[in-house]
């Protein structure tokens, strides 16, 4: 039975009719449970699940069913079990094609890891020195050797893992600024999906914000006038999910860390996208580096592990030795750990920037970012005509559209793309959007007016069949 057409059975509203109550007419449970069909299910789903589902259908259905209506055959209600326990299937954490052109697609789990990073997980089926070091045999430090790449590729002198950049930056705050102020430019107090927002973080870490200059423009002597006796740290913010443009100033980390010779004060920056190198050399629009913001002065920068490192979800925070310790020493931290599993795929993640030049060759991330035109063009006329040689029911073209980084990061920076797009008489591009989310693997596509967009270049190796499979597969549903 169509998922559809179970739901309406379930919302089906009581009827006032008068006839032999159907309800006494549905099979038991027990007849349910010996039923061919059930022993198909218990095949496929655990004992109890199915019982289950078997007990929650018919309870619904006695519910719904009044005097006059029919009651559904045996199989009917097995198939309506095996809807919902398919449905509930759904929500697992499972792989999704990413269609959709956005690399970074927060929805999607951010970036997709490196191999490196999935071995070093896989390797993890054992036991694993998180916490001891070999040598002695005593309790050693968590997340050394990442923790080590890091200072290393960013040139700062320590390095230290938390959860995500949102918790690097609480804690930063709540253990070196609890009770004192923090400098924070008008133009950059950032909200980030998921409802982050800065004024609440620095809220929760007991620091008291001082807001200086204006939504487009803060200049130098903005923070240099709220530089006081209480003053902890200027925070800088990289605005990396939107843009002030036009009349416009902010200003640099270099600059900010002249206000250190006037008073004692931390300068801290919060990076957002966490860029390791010069992403102009991809062929993107420049963004502030970490290794570039300690050089000009930050005595401590964060970032997250999933932007533009492409790891898994961590937060990191690369500065001063001194304040590092001072901070590893804080409460917050030890709430904010991460476990063997972060820390395996960002150690392995790390390892594939001692060497710039293979990264496309060797991380997803940058190998979508790097993606030829050429390559890109001809991928997607690969795709159409075999979705063409498949199927007749849709119609796909070829068409020129671009594709986002995403991830909260190069906000108005499109990466020209030729997409696949395709259009179906009898449906609407969401109704398409919807039934390819529900292909067994789903895959996410994009839609650009009334039709739905495929991009080539989130797609990895091995997916391209299974979308001209799921889309051959719309001609077979109604
Ligand atoms: C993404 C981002 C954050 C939040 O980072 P998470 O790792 O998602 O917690 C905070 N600040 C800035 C500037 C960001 O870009």
């Amino acid at each position: 039975m169509h998922l559809r057409q179970f739901e309406a059975v379930m919302k089906k509203d009581q009827k006032t009719s008068f006839g032999p109550d159907p309800r006494r007419q549905l099979a038991s449970v027990a007849d349910l449970i010996e039923s061919d069909a059930g022993r198909d299910l218990f095949a496929d789903f655990p004992r109890e699940r199915v019982v289950a589902a078997i007990r929650s259908v018919l309870s619904d259905l006695r519910e719904g069913l009044s005097p006059g209506d029919e009651a559904p055959a045996g199989e009917t209600v097995m198939e309506m079990v095996r809807a919902y326990l398919s449905r509930s299937e759904l929500d697992r954490i499972r792989p999704v094609v990413n269609a959709s052109g956005i690399i970074l697609h927060t929805g999607l789990g951010r970036a997709v890891l490196p191999p490196a990073a999935t071995d070093a997980i896989a390797k993890l089926h054992s036991c694993c020195n998180l916490q001891m070091d070999l040598d002695n045999g005593r309790r050693g430090k968590r997340n050394h050797m990442s923790e080590q790449l890091l200072a290393e590729l960013t040139g700062a002198e320590a390095a230290m893992l938390v959860n995500n950049n949102a918790g690097a930056t609480l804690l930063i705050l709540a253990a070196l600024c609890e009770g004192r102020e923090v400098i924070v430019s008008r133009g950059q107090l950032i909200e980030i999906g998921g409802s982050y927002r800065l004024t609440d973080c620095i809220l929760r870490s007991g620091a008291e914000m001082v807001e200086v200059g204006t939504t487009n423009k803060t200049h130098l002597r903005d923070y240099e006038g709220a530089l006081n006796e209480e003053t902890a740290a200027v925070l800088r913010v990289n605005p990396s999910n939107y843009r002030v443009v036009g009349f416009s100033q902010s200003v640099s980390i270099a600059e900010l860390a002249t206000l250190k010779k006037r008073r004692d004060v931390l300068i801290i920056d919060d990076l957002g996208c966490g860029a390791l190198l010069d992403m102009r050399r991809f062929g993107l629009p420049y963004e502030p580096t970490a290794p570039d913001s300690i050089a000009a002065g930050a005595d401590l920068v964060c970032f997250s592990g999933d932007k533009l490192i492409g790891g898994p979800q961590a937060g990191i925070i690369v500065g001063r030795s001194d304040l590092i310790e001072r901070i590893r020493r804080h409460p917050l931290t030890r709430m904010l750990r991460v476990g063997k599993l972060t820390d395996a795929a960002l150690e392995a993640t790390l390892r594939l920037f001692r060497e710039p030049g293979q990264l496309p060759d060797r991380h997803p991330l940058y190998r979508m970012l790097c993606a030829d035109q050429k390559d890109l063009r001809r991928q997607a006329m690969r795709m159409r005509r075999k979705i063409i040689k498949a199927t007749a029911a849709v119609s796909v073209r070829v068409v020129e559209g671009e594709s986002a980084v995403g991830g909260g990061s190069f906000p108005g920076t499109a990466l020209p793309s030729h997409l696949l797009a395709l259009r179906d008489e009898n449906r609407s591009a969401e109704e398409l959007c919807r039934a390819l989310r529900m292909h067994e693997p789903p895959v996410i596509a994009r839609i650009g007016g009334d039709e739905v967009l495929l991009d080539p270049r989130t797609l990895l190796p091995g997916d391209e069949n299974i979308v001209c499979d799921a889309v051959a597969a719309l001609a077979g549903l109604d």
